[in-house]
């Protein structure tokens, strides 16, 4: 078979099939053939497992993920791809691709009915203008997996795995991490796709928690109040609930003196855990 990572392969299978790349759906395909074998490695694939991909592609990640576990489940939104997968794809009986979008499909219901009584890991190199919402969704909708193994902006990926209280961090590095353990496993330089795009990347695993860290009342609210203090993140955390949700300052300056925390405090400097405590009390009054 011929190598799919291979540039010239690439460029033949799509000039066959007339297929240009779009930037719209974040389409940089994998031209590094020592990538995929290790992410396929690393994702924790094997005989006994399934494995759901978002974005194939032309299948070149799809190919080592299916050498290596019982099945994979690839959704890819651009159809224009569908007849490519089918040729890439034809010499394995354990891979069905799904034209969708990942944002609409019932990730719930699709797990269950394909991979039933497998453990199930998420493994992709993820379209870079909706990696945020695609991560929040896998985690937000609690699908029961074992590890989502993602490729992504290196920036991404590093305020991903920052963890809290660091100057690094943002809104989705305490989401992450109330969901999951993250861990960094290695870095891909931009030169590694066709097209190349403007910037390097990271391969992280978000190896999925059995129990969230602690009690949480309303996590619609938790989230809520972490992104507004990011998003005002040099005022202090105090002064940006007030003015982004409205709340009393007074009502603030009491939370936060009984949960211990600096009035002085900016999103940076506060814990995922005396974020929960600013949300359970203020989920108390609602
Ligand atoms: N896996 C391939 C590789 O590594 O070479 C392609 C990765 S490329 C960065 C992202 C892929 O995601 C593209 O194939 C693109 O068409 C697909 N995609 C973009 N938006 C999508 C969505 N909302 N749902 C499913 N697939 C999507």
């Amino acid at each position: 078979m011929e190598r799919l990572s291979d540039i010239n392969t690439i460029k033949k299978i799509l000039t066959k099939h007339g297929f240009n790349f779009s930037k719209s759906l974040g389409q940089n395909f994998l031209i590094n053939p020592n990538v995929c074998p290790k992410m396929a490695e690393l994702c924790g694939a094997n005989e006994n497992n399934g494995v759901l991909e978002i974005g194939p592609g032309i299948g070149v990640l799809t190919c080592e993920l299916a050498k290596r576990a019982k099945k994979v489940v690839a959704i890819e939104l651009d159809k224009r791809l569908i007849p490519v997968l089918d040729e890439t794809l034809s010499k394995f009986n354990n891979i069905k691709v799904i034209n969708q979008d990942v944002m609409k499909i019932d990730l719930k219901k699709l797990i269950k009915e394909e991979f039933l009584g497998m453990n199930v890991v998420i493994c992709a190199n993820l379209p870079y203008y909706i990696t945020s919402p695609i991560i929040m969704k896998l985690l937000e909708e609690r699908l029961n997996l074992k590890s989502i193994t993602v490729m992504v902006q290196k920036e991404v990926a590093d305020r991903i795995c920052a963890g809290e209280c660091n100057r690094k961090a943002g809104s989705i590095s305490l989401a992450v991490n109330y969901y999951s353990k993250p861990e960094y496993l290695f870095t891909v330089k931009r030169g590694s796709f066709l097209p190349a795009p403007n910037v390097d990347s990271a391969v992280i695993k978000l190896n999925i928690r059995e129990k969230v860290p602690f009690n949480v009342t309303n996590e619609k609210l938790f989230f809520k109040i972490i992104k507004s203090s990011f998003a005002q993140r040099r005022k202090t955390t105090i002064n940006s609930l007030a003015n982004c949700l409205n709340i009393d300052k007074n009502e603030l300056i009491e939370i936060f003196k009984s949960a211990g925390i600096s009035l002085s405090s900016r999103a940076e400097n506060i814990s995922l855990e005396q974020f929960s405590k600013i949300s359970n009390a203020l989920s108390k009054g609602k």
